[in-house]
């Protein structure tokens, strides 16, 4: 295989962007994927506007619509009191060409994507493939990769994108710093079909429900809710997905005299880091293997896929000759939006869920009324916490 190509660790909603994104330039791509077929697992379910209006590169954002569920607001609650502030996404027409969010999980969009790179005679996606490193010499990058028999491979390319996730044995070979804190609470996700919108009123798709004793959040995907609660971290996995224990806590949220049916549980530990670099010569960092938030805000796999375009276009004109300092700039860029936006936003709205101060609480709740019933305060809320104003910051940063 020639090295004069973009190698692609990771077959996730970021690497695959990024591959489309360089595939769509004429630049040969070949993804390497520890698994053996991209994954189907309900992780990431919101997308926010110029998330969708970036996909419309490739051709895929109706056919995700298609198969999503559009959320035209979104709301903040108080468990007792009910609905605080709902937010009209629609106040955001003259900004993107998607003024809500969608609900839609991640797998539909990697296989999207997926279809569209196996069209491709220039791209290739190779299964069954983990990177254990990454070596540079002047001229190329030298991924070592082990398969699942024992056997290595090694993949020479000009430039080389880690998007191999949290863990990204990408980012461990070339050594960057990825500080930062673990929250001490786990998160638990249930999913069920019981209709919380018949019982809660004015529910709306996506609801963060806080409470000073157990904060929630209920997001609704075409199929099913997903409730996420926060959880102690010293009971043990068995106990805390057992199902008395889970029926419990959704009874605790809406009384029914049925038996809660469970189509998916699953607890995890959630992180705030961000890497110091994301570029080191031939080998750039995207997306989850570069940055960790909490997941209040769904901006994990927007943040890693607004990397992936922002990657695509200067990897590109980096290919075409220009200086490759240029990529200086993604990660300036980029690496501004993981720490001003996705990680403060996060990190406010786990603490505004969380907090037990009364006088704290209520003084939150009006500044969000206050928000909600002034359509130009409105208008500047939602361009922050749709990802756009991300976005025309970063014309700024040089
Ligand atoms: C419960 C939950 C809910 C979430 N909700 C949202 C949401 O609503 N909105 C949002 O924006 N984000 C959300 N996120 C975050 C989102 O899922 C991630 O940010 C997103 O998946 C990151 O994409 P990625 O492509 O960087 O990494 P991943 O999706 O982790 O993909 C990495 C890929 O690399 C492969 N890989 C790993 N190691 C190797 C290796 N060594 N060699 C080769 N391949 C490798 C993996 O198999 C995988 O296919 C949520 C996360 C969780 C856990």
């Amino acid at each position: 295989m020639s090295s004069n190509r973009v190698i692609i660790v990771g077959a996730g909603p970021v690497g695959l962007v990024a591959a489309a994104y360089l595939a769509g330039e004429g630049i040969p791509v070949t993804v390497l994927e520890a698994q053996k077929d991209v994954a189907i697992d309900l992780r990431g379910s919101t997308f926010h506007p110029p998330t969708l209006d970036f996909l419309d590169r490739f051709g895929i954002t109706s056919k995700l619509i298609e198969q999503g569920l559009i959320a035209p607001h979104w709301q903040f609650r108080d468990r007792k009191q009910g609905a605080v502030a709902t937010f009209d996404l629609a106040t955001l027409a003259g900004d993107t060409n998607h003024p809500y969010r969608l609900q839609c999980e991640q797998w539909k969009l990697t296989r999207l994507l997926r279809e569209r790179l196996d069209a491709n005679p220039d791209t290739s996606i190779l299964y069954g493939l983990r990177a254990l490193g990454v070596e540079q010499t002047a001229d190329e990058a030298i991924v070592t990769a082990e398969r699942e028999d024992g056997s290595i491979e090694k993949f020479a390319a000009r430039y080389v994108i880690g998007t191999d996730g949290a863990r990204s044995n990408i980012r461990k070979a070339i050594g960057v710093a990825f500080e930062g804190i673990t929250h001490p609470e786990l998160y638990l996700t249930l999913s069920t079909t019981f209709p919380f919108e018949d019982h809660i009123p004015e529910l709306a798709k996506i609801a963060y429900i806080s409470d000073p004793d157990e904060w929630l959040v209920l997001l609704r995907t075409p199929t099913l809710w997903r409730v996420l609660f926060p959880t102690d971290p010293k009971v043990a996995d068995e106990v805390l997905l057992s199902p008395d224990l889970v029926e419990a806590r959704l009874q605790a949220v809406v009384p029914s005299p049925r038996r809660y049916d469970i189509e998916h549980k699953t607890a995890y530990r959630v992180f705030e880091r961000i890497c110091d670099r994301y570029v080191s010569g031939r080998v750039i960092l995207a997306g989850d293997a570069a940055h960790l938030n909490n997941p209040l805000g769904g901006m994990g796999m927007n943040g890693g896929i607004h990397d992936a375009m922002n990657l695509g276009e200067k990897l590109t004109q980096v290919w075409r000759g220009a200086d490759p300092a240029l990529l200086g700039r993604y990660e300036r860029q980029r690496r501004k939006v993981a720490v001003e936006t996705v990680q403060a936003q996060s990190v406010r709205n786990r603490q505004i869920m969380n907090t037990r101060d009364p006088a704290e609480r209520q003084t939150y709740y009006d500044e969000l009324k206050r928000t909600a019933a002034d359509r130009e305060k409105t208008r500047a809320y939602l361009l922050k916490s749709s990802m756009i104003q991300s976005l025309r910051d970063l014309e700024g940063v040089t």
